[in-house]
């Protein structure tokens, strides 16, 4: 009988899940899948450890939400997996705030913390959280671990951790928190099987996917990253601006008299790669797009790249390797080259084969920092947290 942990990742309109076998070390992973469109055309897709499809469902009643669609996972597993148990459930949770800085076995006290941070994550924590308090419902006996996005950079020192603001509005918790923890942690806990010395020295590794951050490691812990308070800082992404002058929020609101909301919508959904192009926010359209803003809105992203690993290496005194990682960085040789293009100065120089045959070492010989393509995989960490934490418990 396969013991099951079933990582969730619940958005507003839909829950990603995958299962992995808790029985063996290396958690193989059984299933996995998403269910989206919750509360407008819901629909799911489940696929097996192969990537083959093995259920896909429609739902007509737009009444179908998160509930619903736990409560179809569970059956789901049983269907595709009758002899198993399922032992614990791993949440991916968007921000832990300064206190939480590892994951952790989920309790009402650390789900009143949880929930006294939504004000600094409110388009994500509350459903983070939601899905936590159904699992709750339907199974109270099962053990559900909290994994943070946040965790992996409480390691950074104050002073990366610091606006320069006073210091009675930063203890009411505005600084930076940094994103993508589980990609950085996982991608620390492979690297040693890439490039020992790199793991125990100086990188940056680059999470380019929909959403996009880089974070220096020194020694495997965050020292420094791209994104802040929230995850609309640092590299422009599919649809966010990243660095923004906040003088421009402030002509938004006063000249162009836009409002809060009007806004929020700008810098999250109409920035970025779609902003600037005007096309899409998917970077395989844009690099198959002739048109001339896909090209501007490719050059301005692969440029970000390069300036932000400037500011990372100078953050972590020099560095040894930089990896390039998530959607985009692990398919894209274009975007990797180009990324590198604004890091000559640095003495990194590609090899060209190997960077467009995937890699995962992308550099030549003779390059002073070692650069790699390493698919990262923050469902297996989840899997990984709430197995250690569960054998602990
Ligand atoms: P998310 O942040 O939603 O997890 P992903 O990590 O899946 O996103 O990355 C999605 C991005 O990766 C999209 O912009 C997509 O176009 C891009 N991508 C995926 N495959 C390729 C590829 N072969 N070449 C260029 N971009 C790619």
């Amino acid at each position: 009988m396969a013991d099951v942990v079933l990582v969730l990742n619940a958005g507003s309109s839909s829950i990603k899940f995958s299962a992995f076998d808790g029985g063996h070390a290396d958690l193989p992973l059984i299933l996995r899948g998403q269910v989206e469109g919750l509360y407008t055309s819901p629909k799911s897709i489940a696929k097996n450890d192969a990537g083959t499809e093995i259920e896909s469902k429609t739902w007509s009643d737009a009444g179908f939400g998160h509930e619903e669609a736990i409560a179809y996972l569970v059956a789901l597993l049983r269907s595709q997996r009758g002899d198993h148990r399922l032992v614990a459930v791993g949440h991916r949770i968007v921000h832990g705030g300064m206190h939480f800085s590892r994951a952790t076995l989920i309790d009402s006290r650390v789900m009143a913390a949880l929930q006294k941070l939504t004000p600094l994550a409110p388009l994500h924590q509350p459903h983070n959280l939601k899905a936590v308090d159904i699992v709750t419902k339907i199974r109270p006996d099962l053990p559900q671990v909290a994994c943070f996005d946040t965790a992996f950079h409480r390691t950074q020192a104050e002073v990366a951790q610091a606006f320069a603001l006073p210091a009675s509005i930063t203890d009411q918790g505005v600084r930076r928190y940094g994103f993508h923890g589980l990609s950085y942690e996982y991608i620390a806990s492979v690297l040693p099987d890439f490039d020992r010395k790199a793991a125990e020295g100086r990188t940056v590794v680059a999470h380019l996917g929909n959403g996009s951050s880089m974070c220096a490691m020194v020694n495997g812990r965050s020292a420094a990253s791209t994104m802040g308070f929230t995850a609309v800082d640092g590299l422009p992404m599919g649809t966010r601006c990243g660095n923004l002058d906040p003088g421009v929020i402030l002509y938004l609101l006063n000249e162009l008299k836009m409002d809060a909301k009007a806004i929020e919508n700008l810098v999250y959904k109409q920035s970025g790669l779609l902003g600037v192009s005007g096309l899409s926010s998917d970077m395989r359209s844009l690099l198959g797009s002739t048109d001339a803003r896909a090209a501007f809105a490719i050059d301005l992203f692969a440029y970000r790249i390069g300036r932000e690993l400037g500011s990372l290496a100078a953050a972590s005194g020099g560095i040894d390797a930089f990896v390039f990682t998530a959607g985009i960085g692990e398919n894209s040789p274009d975007i990797r080259q180009r990324a590198c293009e604004h890091a000559r100065w640095l003495g990194i120089t590609l090899d060209a084969d190997a960077n467009r045959s995937g890699g995962p070492r992308i550099s030549s010989p003779s390059s002073s920092v070692s650069v790699w393509a390493i698919p990262t995989n923050e469902e297996l960490m989840i899997a990984r947290h709430t197995r250690n934490l569960l054998a602990a418990a």
